[in-house]
């Protein structure tokens, strides 16, 4: 049994999950429960984590809670496989938080680089949340609650991983040998890795506005691709245009198939004949985005078709939710028995230290009525 893997990952309810999640870890996660060597598979709604940044708007949270749901079980994650729950419900990964703090500086967590990022981003500039410059801590909490081995994540979750492994280090080094060290699992296609905006900034993101989302319907992502961001050197047909930074070509990297060629854009063979014309010059934007279009409609085509059936039965996937965090809160008791015995908070447990303290509570009132005894006698 013990070479059978414990995989986590986990998505925010800030929003629908979005393209760069398909391509980032969905289409992964589908494929790792397929995996014989796979023991547990947590996928976690991160609604702390998300609260952490949107505390002024919990409803938009709690709406959002059957959206991620909704959109893991369209995209294949099998209810029998694995175990969605939601962060919040297991109150293991809250104390497991506290204790991880005492171990991390605020130094070292105004270091993480996509922290930084999201600080700029959200413009909290000195305001920033206790709560969210922490939160790669409370993550660490959430991998290491479960004896993860791996982490099936995007590029922008490397800091984390790389956090969540030095307090395991921390807390092995301080109290004795407790967590394992995880690796982070990325996508093999390196477009996949970060996909960018519809706007062409770095990343597709919830909060960012500039998403394809999984769920969007034909028109949706018709529209969207034709106002994409391509290439602004690119002005006429004849005029030789660059691919790399080109959102475009980025996604056709991370989607396509040589049957999509055959089937929507026979002028080409595969991505690659594809983007050598596009850089010699003579190919349009318009017909690349068409081509783009139907690739991305086709793959979303049968994820839409299983969401609509799911959505016909809400209440069943709350029910779902909650039995799977009662067995994560359980899964995480184990680790946390472990943690409070290190930290020696485990009080109504640890029966030796009591009657260790009992002999020597004794031993003080012998010898005190001893005492007694003696002075008695003297007199
Ligand atoms: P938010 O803006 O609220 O942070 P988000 O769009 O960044 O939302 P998360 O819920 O933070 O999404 O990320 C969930 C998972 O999806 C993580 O593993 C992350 O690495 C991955 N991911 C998110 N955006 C992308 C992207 N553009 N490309 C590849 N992977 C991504
Ligand atoms: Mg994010």
């Amino acid at each position: 049994m013990d070479d059978k893997k414990i995989l986590l990952t986990g998505d925010r309810p800030t929003g629908r999950l979005h393209l760069g999640h398909y391509v980032g870890s969905l289409r992964n996660r589908v494929e790792l429960q397929k995996r014989e060597d796979i023991d547990k598979f947590f996928i976690m709604i991160a609604d702390t984590q998300a609260l952490t940044d949107n505390y002024g708007n919990p409803a938009k949270v709690k709406d959002n809670i059957i959206q991620v749901a909704l959109d893991d079980l369209a995209c294949g994650i099998s209810k029998d496989k694995a175990c969605i729950f939601i962060q919040s419900q297991v109150p293991e990964l809250f104390e497991l938080t506290c204790y991880f703090l005492d171990l991390v500086t605020v130094s070292r967590l105004e270091r993480n680089p996509t922290v930084k990022n999201e600080i700029q981003q959200k413009g909290f500039e000195e305001s920033i949340p206790a709560g969210f410059l922490t939160y790669p801590v409370s993550q660490a909490s959430d991998i290491l609650a479960f004896d993860t081995d791996i982490v099936p994540v995007g590029e922008d979750q490397a800091p984390m991983i790389e956090q969540t492994n030095e307090i395991a280090r921390r807390f092995n080094y301080l109290y004795g040998d407790t967590f394992k060290e995880v690796k982070m699992l990325l996508p093999e296609n390196r477009s996949a890795c970060r996909l960018p905006g519809t706007d062409g900034k770095s990343k597709m993101s919830k909060s960012l506005n500039n998403c394809i989302y999984i769920s969007d319907d034909e028109n949706t992502v018709n529209q969207k691709v034709k106002t994409m961001f391509t290439d602004p050197l690119h002005l006429r047909v004849e005029d030789p245009g660059h691919t790399d930074n080109n959102p475009v070509f980025i996604y056709l990297d991370a989607l396509v198939k040589d049957e999509d060629f055959k089937m929507y854009y026979s002028k080409f063979a595969n991505f690659n004949q594809l983007k050598e014309a596009y850089e010699k010059g003579g190919v349009g934007d318009v017909e690349i985005k068409q081509f783009l279009a139907k690739v991305i409609n086709n793959t979303l085509s049968p994820i839409r078709e299983r969401r609509k059936e799911f959505e016909k039965d809400i209440s069943s996937i709350y029910r779902m939710l909650e039995e799977n965090s009662k067995r994560a809160s359980f899964e995480a008791s184990k680790k946390v028995k472990q943690v409070r015995r290190h930290l020696s908070v485990d009080y109504f447990t640890d029966y030796k230290f009591i009657e260790k303290q009992q002999k020597a509570f004794n031993k003080e009132h012998r010898d005190e009525e001893n005492l007694k005894a003696y002075l008695a006698k003297k007199k």
